[in-house]
């Protein structure tokens, strides 16, 4: 059998909706594909504005505009995180100041946070893995305390909870991702969440290349001009018509995902029992999208071991991230190695296992097989 890592879910409506979306004649963003994704997310997830982007990537682009960042300016963030992360906020000039993870959750330590802020820090990024939010409350309060803006890269946290509420839902502003390789998916694509009401305005400019143009459109202005910094950040309406489906489909998703994971759960909760292995600690704050399933090694080289044999068995499973502070450009911002132990302890030793809602009964029976079989050898 053979396994792949990743692959997207189709729910069977997207050549439909794409293909109106084609004969509407209005295939540029903000289009009316656009509106009812944007709907459906304010509604069903309880967020304020919503701006459907080309990628979270771009989401996280076009938040730095919305902050206000500035060059020296610094930003707080986990190193062990996805470059994109980083990116958006040094493409402004500032500096990333990353924050070791907690040992269990794989998430940012708040703990950590208070000795990193200077003077010249502005934002806090937290970042949503696999589902699991850090602790939102003791970090707002800290942003709240200091005058600092926190944007939370929910990439990966679409439809789970922290407290009750939805990821996206609680921090000034927050990022989606439906990319291929997340739970919704239309390709490429993202959102920016923007839960301040005072930031909306400069959001609309920011979105359309920053241009008041939103105003001519709600008939306030004749002529829009240029107005603050942006860019592009906007998805085609070809791109929202395949989004909708897949949001209406949510619950559909996050069920089959669900069973994936229950099964894991059945072959690892014992073997964690034992001592042989570690999986993701999801907190009792958290309700899970079954974003991933995780598995962590005392050692890298049976981490790498694991990954080898499952290969040769046709399970496509793959490490976490490359922590930031050490990789090339993270060492031009001054990071290095021995500075954030458990950030590097983990990305030695983490494994990401196959997780999506397209798994048949069949393929997951044969992962958990081969997997149990592995570790009762080991
Ligand atoms: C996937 C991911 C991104 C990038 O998302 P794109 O939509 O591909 O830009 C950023 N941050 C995190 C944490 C992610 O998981």
């Amino acid at each position: 059998m053979k396994i792949p890592f990743n692959r997207p879910f189709i729910t069977g409506r997207e050549a439909e909706t794409f293909e109106k979306a084609l004969k509407s004649g209005k295939h540029c963003g903000n289009g009316p594909y656009s509106k009812q994704c944007e709907e459906l997310l304010k509604k069903e997830f309880g967020l304020g504005r919503v701006f459907l982007t080309p990628s979270a990537t771009a989401a996280l682009e076009m938040s730095t505009v919305l902050a206000g960042i500035e060059p020296g300016d610094e930003v707080i963030l986990p190193s062990y995180t996805f470059s994109s992360t980083a990116n958006a906020y040094c493409l402004r000039g500032a500096k990333p100041v990353f924050v070791d993870i907690e040992m269990d959750t794989f998430v940012m330590d708040i703990s950590k946070i208070e000795e990193k802020i200077t003077r010249k820090t502005k934002a806090i990024v937290p970042i949503n893995y696999g589902g699991v939010s850090p602790d939102l409350d003791a970090l707002l309060k800290i942003a709240d305390e200091q005058k600092l803006v926190v944007i939370e890269d929910a990439a990966q946290g679409i439809d789970a909870k922290y407290k009750g509420r939805f990821v996206g839902s609680m921090t000034p502003m927050s990022v989606f991702s439906f990319h291929e390789t997340k739970n919704i998916s239309c390709g490429e694509g993202g959102a920016l969440i923007v839960n301040d009401q005072s930031l909306e305005r400069l959001g609309e400019f920011a979105q359309e290349k920053g241009t008041d143009r939103s105003l001519v459109i709600a008939g306030l202005k004749s002529k829009y001009s240029w107005v603050s910094l942006g860019s592009s950040y906007l998805l085609s309406d070809f791109l929202s018509a395949v989004l909708l489906p897949q949001l209406e489909a949510r619950n559909e998703i996050c069920i089959q995902r669900k069973r994936v994971f229950d099964a894991y759960e059945a072959v690892f909760a014992p073997l964690r029992a034992r001592g042989v292995i570690r999986t993701q600690k999801i907190p009792e704050t958290v309700e899970s999208n079954y974003h991933g399933y995780y598995l962590l090694f005392s050692e890298g080289s049976e981490r790498d071991r694991f990954i080898a044999k499952m290969g040769a068995e046709g399970i496509a499973c793959y490490i976490g991230y490359l922590a930031l502070h050490t990789s090339e450009m993270g060492r031009r911002f001054g990071g290095s190695a021995g500075t954030l132990p458990v950030t590097e302890q983990v990305e030695k030793t983490i494994v990401r296992l196959p997780i999506y809602a397209g798994l048949s009964e069949a393929e997951i029976n044969y992962i958990c097989e081969r997997m149990e079989k592995y570790f009762n050898h080991v």
